[in-house]
């Protein structure tokens, strides 16, 4: 089962939770797959059931289509908030590590197209892989992280949060607007471009800034 750990691989006292996460925050992405920018954030949720580890195994759909890498910066909650303003949010803020919002792009696509909600292709059983966490702490500027993708050795994607549309306290800030943040929650702030289909047998390796790097193998569930 799930849990948050720490980069010494300990257990972080907090429950898995939602996770809420946004779309189109990386201008070079929305160009690749030719979107519009939004006007504010686009948020859409993944229930604790599609947390799993970024290590080991990660499992993909069968007989679904394409399965997409997104990697993305995670943000977990340490204190439960509504209606905050970007300061009072970075207050409860655990620290930061890497995700993938796993996307069935060609269910996506189909739900897309009929207007329908995209939870088929973006919130199934193991859809979000997250590393360790970082504490905040150890993060001088959350707004200049850089982060890394490989596929089998080959840079496959390549971000630094300084290109976000909404910065990470903004976007907090926003969310709990709408959604109570509550402690063991996790925020997924967008990913960069660079997305393509995941194989069988493709070798995953991540790292933030130069503190915390991570592996994993693909395989089909
Ligand atoms: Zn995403």
């Amino acid at each position: 089962m799930y849990h948050h750990r720490n980069v010494g691989g300990q257990t972080i006292a907090l429950p898995a939770g939602k996770v809420v996460c946004v779309g189109r925050n990386y201008l070079d992405h929305i160009n690749e797959l030719h979107n519009a920018v939004p006007e504010q954030p686009l948020l859409f949720i993944k229930p604790s059931t599609s947390l799993c580890d970024f290590a080991g195994e990660i499992l993909i759909p069968s007989g679904q289509g394409e399965c997409h890498n997104e990697i993305e910066i995670a943000v977990l909650i340490k204190d439960t908030f509504n209606k905050s303003s970007p300061l009072m949010a970075m207050d409860a803020i655990w620290g930061y590590g890497l995700a993938l919002d796993l996307t069935l792009r060609e269910v996506q696509n189909q739900l897309k197209a009929s207007g329908h909600p995209w939870e088929r292709a973006k919130a199934f059983d193991g859809s979000c892989p997250v590393s360790a966490f970082v504490p905040a702490s150890q993060i001088n500027d959350v707004q200049n992280i850089d982060f890394q993708l490989k596929v089998k050795g080959q840079p496959r994607q390549s971000g630094n949060t300084g290109a976000m549309i909404f910065p990470i306290a903004e976007l907090l800030a926003e969310i709990s607007q709408h959604f109570t943040l509550q402690a063991g929650d996790i925020v997924l702030t967008g990913t960069p471009k660079g997305v393509a289909a995941l194989q069988a047998g493709d070798r995953l390796s991540a790292s933030l800034n130069d503190v915390m790097t991570c592996t994993a193998r693909v395989e089909h569930g």
